[in-house]
């Protein structure tokens, strides 16, 4: 297609679109490592995926179902909520699946929320949290994080409003680390109206050891403002797949599919994300694998002078502030993406051994340039 084809230069005339839009942030994806001179091998520490295939069992699930792909999905995505709900221990009317967990947030401030409705979340945190905030025109409420790069969520109780509609709480939380503690959610809780909707994004449930962490799962199932999301993007390694779920009150889930696109989970989707909860010893392997080396790669920085915070998740938050660019751009030519939020911190996805050792040695570079503390 030329640049004078006529199917778009036709007419002088545009549609009206909304007003709002050019104010939406956008939604970056962390960006694809590419072939650098003299590398052999590049690796993607920019989006926190998993860096090894999707568990065997998944793999087969999902080429069997594709022999039926010229019919459509189950739209309640039967099977794989009658295998969540064993393995949660939950009632199956209390869980739904989405395309990915990032379209449950969606759902939920599309259920919830509208023109004049304002919706509160840690920042920075989920950079989705504002768009999805946005497309539903209502108002984000950004609330600063603690110097620890922990939710405040004392500060965020009382961001808490009349018009406030949707609570986002992320434990861990994406970019920093930090998980939320379950006496502290559970004061939080007790201390804003029972109205709003609070939906404890656990997208990193899987790597999380410390046993006072919230059980947004648990937490769901004991209110009736709670829902809980879960995904099979990160631990279990769908990313590429598209599914996620929501745990909480029956309710609320069904307004929260009245929202949703419908047969937005794929048939084979389903199917490997069903069969990967049946593979729990092989998925505890990567899991352990994945916190060990968060464990070495989060000593050694800190070793190094750098103000690493706790971090549950499969990633790293190093907050470099106006130096972030230039540790990614390092961190690039040795074949390595990382995350840069520019003017605030690098987010470093924990991967495989190699791949982590080439940031340290970058870290290592340029812990002199930062000098200690960095
Ligand atoms: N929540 C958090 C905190 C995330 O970091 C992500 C992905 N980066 C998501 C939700 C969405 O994940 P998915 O849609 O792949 O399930």
């Amino acid at each position: 297609m030329t640049e004078t084809s006529p199917w778009w230069q036709g007419k002088a005339v545009a549609p009206k679109l909304r007003r709002d839009l050019s104010a939406l942030p956008p939604y970056r994806a962390g960006a694809r490592p590419t072939a650098a001179p003299g590398i052999d091998r590049v690796y993607s520490l920019a989006s926190n995926e998993s860096p090894v295939p999707p568990l065997p069992a998944a793999r087969r699930a999902f080429a069997d179902a594709v022999e039926t792909a010229n019919r459509y999905p189950d739209p309640a995505s039967r099977k794989l909520i009658t295998a969540l709900a064993k393995h949660l221990a939950v009632p199956e009317q209390g869980i739904t699946v989405g395309t990915g967990s990032v379209a449950l947030c969606q759902q939920a401030v599309a259920a919830a929320a509208g023109p004049g409705d304002e919706v509160v979340f840690a920042w920075r945190s989920f950079e989705a949290y504002p768009i999805i905030t946005g497309v539903a025109g209502a108002r984000s409420v950004p609330v600063p994080l603690t110097a620890q790069a922990r939710h405040d969520l004392p500060a965020m109780a009382t961001a808490v409003g009349e018009r406030t509609r949707v609570v986002f709480l992320c434990s861990p939380n994406n970019p920093t680390g930090p998980l939320l503690r379950q006496a502290e959610v559970d004061t939080f809780l007790d201390s804003i109206r029972d109205d709003v909707l609070v939906v404890i994004d656990e997208a990193y449930f899987e790597y999380v050891t410390d046993p006072t962490a919230v059980n947004g799962v648990a937490t769901a199932q004991q209110r009736g403002n709670v829902i809980a999301l879960r995904t099979f993007s990160k631990a279990y390694g769908l990313a590429g797949l598209r599914v996620g779920y929501a745990v909480g009150p029956p309710a609320l889930l069904d307004c929260m599919r009245q929202v949703a696109l419908p047969f937005g989970v794929p048939s084979p989707a389903q199917a490997a994300a069903a069969a990967s909860l049946g593979s729990a010893r092989d998925l505890a392997e990567r899991v352990d694998a994945t916190i060990a080396e968060r464990v070495r790669v989060a000593t050694r920085l800190r070793d190094l002078g750098y103000d690493v915070p706790d971090t549950s998740g499969n990633f790293v938050w190093l907050p470099l502030g106006e130096r972030a660019q230039a540790f990614a751009q390092a961190c690039q030519a040795v074949g390595v993406t990382v995350r840069a939020f520019g003017g605030e911190g690098v987010r470093v996805s924990v991967a495989e051994p190699e791949a982590n050792d080439r940031v340290l040695g970058v870290a290592s570079q340029m812990a002199g340039t930062f000098g200690a503390g960095a």
